[in-house]
């Protein structure tokens, strides 16, 4: 039986209607239920409109001309920039004859994976020698795995992991013994794209501090959902993604520490990032332009900037109170299912995002999603780009849930009812009848 909740914090009923795709059905009359938003979110209307706002009213490419179209989407693109160093409390720079740009930390990619590599592509080969280590967590994304892999190939450094509980807790005791003098950097997600675990990021960054290593957080999971305050954090690098946090896709961002993004050379060349170019070499730009060479996304980054309004007005707390919510009652609904392996923390320990597999090994992790297609509700299965995590558990997939601020309790019982049915159907028979169709 399901133990009564208290009343939800936050009315997602209130923000259904901003968001156009949650009104439509999928397979003939079935309403979709969205919960896949840890791979990527939807967008309310607001969001839409300003990407076309952006388009059909103030369209041109930013920083090159002084025409009065240049100069509005400069105002929108800088403007957003302002609004994402707000968004994560960033320091406010003192504009000089130097450099003129008054938010220097902030810079814009195309999403997390582009941040995380510029960052090991830039920094890492600029500090990182052979001999020297490298702190990741088990629980990675391939994102924040493989550029650190790819920059111990360049460099001879050796990249070492924290390990998990079997709960799917990072093994922070493992710290004294992994936190050496050659320890360069640790890079940790803030919260698991998998397990959902909501990882102590303030203390391990105190900890590497103290070893004398540069931390870099992957927010990709974290910034849409929670505050984030890269200052209270005292993080050295963020990252995070646009379209995970009802933003378009092709705009991430990358804070760094204004001394470290000094200090590194810029990852990419070409338009834009230069401040003079003579036959012998170049000289780079200023903090951010620095960073963002060629044509930036102009316009992901303007949308980014309505996304990160809307979020504001509804307040991140809020966000997270709900979430919470939603993740106890998933939590209690699959217990009462049966059969299922929750991969993961207890709720306490967790964000939205709920893992599992049947015990058994069957129905697959693919088979389930297929099943629970049928009844309109959109989940993801596979690895979710966490080979390791995967490996650790003893599982090659799982199934994934993963909710936002417009999910419903509603929505989750109705997990609860499909998974019951998928759990009762004769496994070739379900299967069998999806294909019919
Ligand atoms: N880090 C985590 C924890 C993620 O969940 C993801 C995407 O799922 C990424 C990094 C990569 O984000 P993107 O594909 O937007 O670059």
């Amino acid at each position: 039986m399901r133990t009564p909740c208290a009343a939800p914090p936050l009315d997602p009923e209130r923000f259904r209607p901003d968001f156009p795709i949650l009104g439509r059905m999928v397979h003939e009359g079935v309403p979709l239920v969205y919960l896949d938003n840890a791979a990527t979110s939807q967008r309310p209307r607001q969001v839409i409109e300003a990407m076309t706002d952006a388009y059909e009213r103030h369209y041109a490419n930013v920083h090159r001309g002084i025409h009065t179209l240049s100069a509005e989407i400069d105002e929108l693109y800088e403007g957003a920039r302002e609004k994402v160093r707000a968004f994560i409390n960033a320091p406010r720079d003192a504009s000089n004859d130097d450099n003129p740009a008054t938010t220097q930390e902030v810079i814009f990619t195309s999403g997390a994976t582009h941040s995380i590599n510029l960052v090991a592509r830039s920094w890492g080969d600029a500090n990182v020698r052979p001999g020297d280590e490298i702190l990741v967590t088990e629980m990675e994304h391939h994102s924040n795995l493989v550029p650190w892999y790819q920059l111990a190939q360049r460099t001879g450094a050796v990249v070492r992991h924290i390990p998990l509980t079997d709960d799917g807790l990072l093994q922070l005791d493992s710290l004294d013994r992994l936190l050496t003098k050659r320890t360069r950097l640790v890079a940790v997600s803030a919260v698991s794209n998998v397990l959902g675990t909501i990882n102590p990021v303030r203390e391990i960054i105190r900890r590497a501090h103290d070893a004398g290593a540069v931390v870099l957080v992957d927010a990709a999971q974290s910034a849409p959902h929670q505050p984030t305050d890269v200052q209270a954090m005292d993080c050295d690098f963020l990252a995070f993604s646009g379209h995970k946090m009802l933003g378009p896709s092709g705009v991430g961002v990358l804070y760094g520490k204004r001394d470290l993004l000094e200090a590194m050379p810029p990852f990419m060349g070409g338009g834009g990032m230069i401040s003079e170019v003579t036959l012998e070499g170049f000289r780079p730009l200023y903090l951010p332009g620095k960073f963002e060479a060629g044509t930036p996304p102009i316009v992901p980054a303007v949308a980014l900037s309505a996304a990160i309004d809307y979020l504001g007005a509804v307040g991140l707390e809020a966000i997270a109170a709900h979430e919470r919510l939603l993740t106890q009652r998933t939590h209690e609904v699959l217990e009462s299912v049966g059969g299922l392996r929750i991969i993961g923390p207890a709720p306490e320990h967790k964000a939205g995002i709920v893992s599992f597999v049947f015990a058994s090994g069957r129905p697959s992790g693919h088979d389930v999603a297929q099943f629970l297609d049928r009844y309109g509700i959109a989940v993801r299965t596979g690895h979710h780009c966490t080979m390791p995590l995967h490996k650790r558990f003893g599982v090659s997939a799982t199934v994934r849930a993963s909710f936002y601020l417009y999910n419903t309790l509603a929505e989750v019982d109705k997990l609860g009812e499909a998974l019951a049915a998928a759990k009762r159907a004769p496994f070739s028979a379900f299967l069998s009848a999806a294909r019919s169709e």
